[in-house]
């Protein structure tokens, strides 16, 4: 397949291009660099499966890259660590509306399948647990995190009514926490702060009294959840996310015994509208994809260790 990927240089989508291209697909790329990073995609430059070009998800696509078949269009780019939005809000807003609206003409324009990258986000500070793809949510529209959640929620939106209206081939993945190497140290989730934190020997900072939960899934397996999802006949929301929940405050314990740090845990406020808890329920990635995720949180978290090593390292 030709396959369209915008926000190319994220952490996720850099890791579905590998996958793309290790299944023997071509890959036109894309990237505004507003959060993502071009060394995340240093290692394909000059593969001959694989093309890149600069551009913003929200402009029209230059010539060069429609004006070959496409087979399905993949829409991943948005900011989406909470720092980031939170610095980002409009553009985070406008990728999610325009963004997914150009992303959804090409793929029309091509007879594509389509992708869309969304979120957990969806169900905001959830009031039903673990999250059924069923359930709509507990977003505060006017908070700090809405321009994240209700820009994921109108790609959702607007992903149906061009899969209702022009029977684009659409997908929808509502993506959990995910973690591995290709993180940002600086981007503020969790994961990267407390090893960042934890190989310089800093306390390891708890928003609130970390007894708020997430559930982490190693990129590997997210990235083949997404695979799965874009070959598939599923139109509505499907969670891809690892069942495995825990306590932040657990977490940061977690890092400090893999680390070997001795550093203390410094409490600090909960941010404005953080989530309290969080777990995908699979039930529908199991029947629907045949997926589930398979590399256990500390296996994964060792990976992203020795990355985190490494560019330290570099950082010097
Ligand atoms: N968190 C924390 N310390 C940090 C960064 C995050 O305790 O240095 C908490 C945050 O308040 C949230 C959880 O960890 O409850 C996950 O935060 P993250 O920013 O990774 O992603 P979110 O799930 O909120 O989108």
């Amino acid at each position: 397949m030709r396959i369209l990927v915008s926000g190319a240089a994220g952490f996720i989508a850099s890791h579905l291009c590998d996958r793309l291209i290790a299944e023997g697909h071509f890959v036109i790329a894309f990237d505004n660099y507003l959060t993502g990073s071009a060394a995340n995609l240093r290692h394909m430059a000059g593969h001959p499966s694989f093309r890149f070009f600069r551009h913003d998800a929200t402009e029209p696509l230059p010539e060069s890259a429609t004006s070959e078949p496409l087979d399905a269009v993949l829409h991943l780019a948005s900011p989406a660590s909470p720092k980031d939005y939170l610095e980002y809000p409009i553009e985070t807003l406008d990728v999610g509306s325009l963004g997914t609206r150009r992303m959804l003409e090409a793929a029309r324009d091509h007879e594509a399948r389509f992708l869309l990258t969304s979120t957990s986000e969806c169900y905001g500070d959830p009031l039903v647990h673990p999250q059924t793809e069923t359930y709509w949510g507990n977003v505060n529209p006017v908070g700090p995190r809405s321009c994240y959640d209700e820009s994921k929620r109108f790609a959702e939106a607007i992903t149906m009514a061009y899969h209702r209206t022009h029977g684009v081939r659409t997908t929808i993945a509502r993506i959990f926490n995910t973690y591995g190497p290709r993180m940002k140290l600086n981007d503020g989730r969790v994961v990267p702060a407390f090893l960042d934190q934890a190989l310089r020997n800093q306390p390891l900072t708890v928003f609130g009294n970390g007894t708020q939960t997430r559930s982490f899934c190693y990129v590997s397996d997210l990235v083949d959840g997404l695979y799965r999802l874009m070959l598939s006949d599923e139109r509505y929301p499907v969670n891809l996310g690892n069942p495995r929940e825990m306590t932040i405050l657990e977490f940061a314990e977690q890092i400090r015994a893999l680390t070997g740090a001795a550093a203390p845990i410094l409490f600090e406020p909960l941010p404005e509208d953080d989530p309290k808890q969080r777990r995908p329920d699979i039930t529908k990635a199991r029947t629907v994809l045949g997926w589930e995720p398979k590399i256990p949180l500390e296996e994964g978290l060792r990976a992203t260790v020795d990355y985190f090593r490494g560019v330290h390292a570099v950082a010097g």
